[in-house]
């Protein structure tokens, strides 16, 4: 069985807001603010990267 990498383990996903920070943020459909992709712990994508496991040293 698989064992397939998610957003949780990601470097760009912002666990507080649940966000993906890979790219700049986008408009939002009322216009007035830009946001970030919504996205779940289970969740990924091709641009997935691991978090490093010391982002100081980047280790
Ligand atoms: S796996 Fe993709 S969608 Fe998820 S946080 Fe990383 S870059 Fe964003």
């Amino acid at each position: 069985m698989s064992q397939i990498a998610g957003c949780d383990t990601c470097k760009f996903y912002e666990p507080e807001e649940e966000q993906c920070r890979r790219n700049a943020p986008l408009p939002s459909d009322s216009g007035h603010v830009a946001i970030w992709p919504h996205v779940s712990e289970d969740d990924w994508c091709g641009e997935y990267t691991r978090r490093p496991a010391n982002p100081v040293f980047g280790t």
